[in-house]
């Protein structure tokens, strides 16, 4: 600043000193003005001459040195090159730091593909090209969708609920299992990540095969020894004080062949995650089967509600729909008291179709709930066992709602009872003459 303002002073004085100087010489040859104007035009020669000078370094600045000029013209030049000093210092960190990216982001083992507005290719590492079999010359500006064309994979990128990711085996590479994991950042770009996760699914696969195979073989010498136990049960000759323990081995038998059953029936539902085209399920006929059932439970409450709200069939598996709609019914039955009361409701509205059960049972503290459809969770280990449930029962719940795009909702209030609600989407229901009745 002070630098500046002397400069400044300086100009000023020297100007001064041009005009003396002219009016000088002007009244020596005897013409005041035409002294001063002399002067100023050599003055004014010399400004376009560091002008020239100034410019021609701007535009050659590479390849030639700063002018060497004193007072403003040099404060001027000492200016532009500090600033072209600090441009290109700027620029180089950023080159830095983008080759730097470049480099983390082609270590990395999974693959990025970022994605415009308009959902076509604007970035991917080699890692992604690997996996998907991207081009780098051709494959830039192109839909994502005409080149990962899995229907799975469409239908997330359609969606955009990106909360998890979407796994697909593409035709190309049968035996690759790829996991797509989709996020937003910027404006409307789309960052994805791609992850090859065959060696998962293989164990996945395995370990599904491991227990339906397991569960097969022991279900053969089961049924044998079930067999021999209900025989020795009705064996009037036998010793009475070898009843007891006899009742208990039944009881026992019928556990292992409850839970070796609801094994193979998760079984399986997991050999297939493909949704489930269905028929038309009358589900007020079902329900109306699902309370006599109940009533005929040798535990079982006072009062089973019915209240059908809807006549609208629900689009599914009848088969496992029963199954899903009997486990919550059945749990319902099982942890309420004798006179308590349980309420089975099937309702339709704009979102879709609803079936709940409610019981006035000991309900489920809230920390248990995330973790209910887990396999062989239970909230009461003891409880459970006494009242022969396998532990399996929510998580085929779970698994027939997931082929039929549904949900499981639970509410539940300690000692006040709990209430389990699936959700079906407006595309499950077969007739809807009736959605007004409680849209
Ligand atoms: P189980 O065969 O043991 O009933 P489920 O998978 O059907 O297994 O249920 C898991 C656990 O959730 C049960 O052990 C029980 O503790 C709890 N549970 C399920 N339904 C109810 C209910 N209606 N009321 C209270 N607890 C329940």
């Amino acid at each position: 600043m002070d630098e500046g303002v002397s400069g400044w002073g300086f100009a000023a004085a020297r100007l001064a000193l041009v005009v003396l100087v002219g009016a000088l010489l002007g009244g020596f040859v005897g013409n005041f003005w035409a002294g001063i104007a002399g002067t100023l035009s050599a003055y004014l020669a010399l400004q376009l001459y560091q002008l020239y000078r100034l410019d021609h370094w701007l535009r050659h600045r590479s390849v030639s040195d700063p002018p060497d000029a004193g007072g403003l013209w040099g404060d001027v030049v000492a200016q532009v090159g500090r600033l072209h000093r600090r441009k290109k210092f700027h620029k180089q960190r950023l080159i830095e730091i983008f080759r730097e990216l470049r480099r983390a982001t082609a270590a990395m083992p999974d693959g990025v593909i970022t994605l415009n507005p308009d959902l076509e290719i604007a970035w991917f590492n080699r890692k992604a090209a690997d996996l998907i079999g991207l081009k780098r010359k051709t494959d830039f500006g192109l839909r994502i969708g005409n080149l990962v064309r899995d229907p799975k994979f469409l239908q997330y990128l359609q969606d955009g609920d990106f909360s998890n990711p979407v796994i697909v085996r593409p035709k190309a590479v049968e035996e690759r299992w790829l996991s797509f994991q989709a996020m937003r950042y910027g404006a409307d770009q789309t960052l994805i990540l791609v992850r090859d996760i065959s060696r998962q699914q293989r164990v996945e696969v395995m370990r599904k095969d491991f227990v339906a195979n397991a569960s097969h073989e022991l279900r053969s010498p089961l049924t044998v020894i079930a067999g021999y136990l209900e025989t020795l049960a009705a064996d009037a000759t036998i010793d009475p004080v070898l009843q007891p323990p006899l009742q208990e081995m039944r009881r026992q038998a019928q556990r292992m062949t409850s839970i070796i059953d609801d094994l193979l029936e998760l079984s399986r539902l997991e050999a297939n995650d493909e949704q489930v085209k269905g028929v038309p399920i009358d589900i007020a006929a079902l329900l109306t089967v699902l309370r006599k059932d109940l009533l005929a439970r040798p535990k079982r409450p006072a009062e089973v509600r019915l209240l059908l709200d809807s006549q609208a069939q629900l689009l599914g598996d009848p088969g496992l729909i029963h199954s899903a709609f009997w486990n919550l019914a059945d749990n319902a039955a099982k942890y309420t008291p004798a006179d308590g009361t349980v309420t089975l409701r099937w309702w339709a509205d704009t979102d879709g179709g609803h079936f709940s059960v409610a019981d006035t049972g000991a309900g489920i503290p809230p920390e248990h709930v995330p973790r209910l459809t887990e396999r062989f969770y239970r909230v009461d280990p003891g409880r459970s066992r006494v009242t022969g449930g396998s532990g399996l029962g929510l998580s085929i719940v779970k698994h027939v709602l997931y082929r039929h795009g549904a949900e499981l909702r639970v509410e539940s209030a300690e000692k006040r009872g709990s209430l389990f609600t699936c959700d079906f989407p407006l595309q499950r229901l077969a007739a809807t003459p009736d959605l007004a009745i409680s849209a």
